[in-house]
């Protein structure tokens, strides 16, 4: 931290401040230039100090030097996380393709959405059984019965499955049957939630509030890290602003801003991060070339039916164009696809 003092602060409010940093057991060394008194501090300070040393007589500004967000910092040396999802990775250096409907609406849905995403090469299944919906009128979402259902499509296809959690009850149940536990949007800073992902035993997907700053996002990060988990991928899917053309404003900013500022890995969320379709794949391609780790992609058998988000959802084609799209890409990268997870063996007749 570095303390400005006012040009009319007086030796005695140097020294108080001094005094009140050394009672934390910091040191202090003072600059006095012709005008200003500069006082640099020196060691972890408690959190609270910087408010605190803001409101003493003659300072005139405080301001941290490291980064608030101490466990989900890159550091100088440290690289890049990779975080393993079931038999799949995010991170380290292949793009990984996460893919499925945005809710398990029915067996009969699902087993299709699964089976296809799996031929098509996606490394984990997606699908939402609690479903935060703006309306207590509208779906909400198949609930346990849902997360059944994700079960047998993963016994099915051999992919980890990913699917959200809303309340930090529920946790322990639904880390039960997920390979990645999704905080949402809506839930990004959702504290007590995030501190009981922190304690689930499974990698988690956090994604970035809408109305989120990069810090707060990482400060949010920094919850399910302090918990004990140190299984965090972070996804950027879209935030408001004045657009209404998009559902959201896709921030690809983010993903080379994360790569030099956190360790954690990174996936785009283009699906809800525009709300359209046809601008899936090619932000898809954009934020894998920006350095992204990979995607998470809504892909629906039929979405002109879909329950939700139909409108933003692949179909079978779409996906298969997309991989298509993505792989030699991804390769010219020098970050080729991950090999697909292996299909567990038919069981014996
Ligand atoms: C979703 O993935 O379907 C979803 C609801 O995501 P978000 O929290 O980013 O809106
Ligand atoms: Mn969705």
């Amino acid at each position: 931290m570095i303390i400005v003092m006012q040009d009319a602060a007086s030796q005695a409010d140097t020294l108080a401040v001094q005094e009140r940093v050394h009672a934390e057991g910091l040191e202090t060394r003072v600059l006095r230039g012709v005008a200003k008194t500069v006082i640099a501090v020196i060691g972890h300070r408690p959190p609270e100090l910087l408010q605190q040393v803001r409101r003493m007589g003659g300072v005139e500004s405080a301001m941290p030097i490291g980064e608030p967000f101490k466990l989900a910092a890159r550091g100088p040396e440290r690289e890049r996380s990779t975080v393993r999802v079931g038999g799949a990775a995010v991170g380290g250096g292949a793009v990984t393709v996460i893919a499925g409907p945005c809710t398990v609406e029915s067996r009969a849905q699902l087993e299709a959405a699964a089976s296809c995403v799996a031929a098509s090469g996606a490394h984990a299944l997606r699908g939402g059984a609690f479903k935060p919906r703006s309306s207590p009128y509208s779906f909400q979402g198949l609930g346990e019965a849902g997360l059944e259902l994700l079960a047998e499509a993963r016994a099915a296809t051999g992919l980890p499955i990913v699917t959200e959690v809303l309340d930090p009850r529920q946790v322990e149940m639904v880390a039960e049957y997920a390979d990645m536990l999704q905080v949402g949007t809506r839930n990004a800073q959702n504290y007590p939630l995030l501190r009981e992902v922190g304690g689930c035993g499974r990698p988690v997907l956090l994604k970035r509030g809408m109305g989120n700053t990069i810090d707060e996002w990482l400060m949010c990060a920094e919850y399910v890290l302090a918990a004990g988990n140190p299984d965090v991928v972070l996804c950027e899917r879209g935030i408001r602003t004045f657009e209404t053309t998009s559902r959201f404003t896709l921030d690809l900013n983010a993903v080379p801003l994360l790569r030099q500022r956190t360790h954690l890995p990174l996936v785009v969320d283009p699906s809800q991060g525009t709300g359209h379709w046809f601008m899936v794949e090619p932000l898809t391609l954009a934020a894998v070339a920006a350095g992204a780790d990979g995607v998470i992609v809504e892909v629906h058998p039929t979405p002109e039916a879909a329950l939700l988000d139909g409108q933003q959802s692949l179909n079978f084609d779409h996906f298969g164009a997309l991989m298509a799209a993505l792989r030699p890409m991804a390769a010219a990268l020098g970050r080729p696809l991950a090999a697909p997870a292996r299909a567990p063996a038919p069981a014996a007749a």
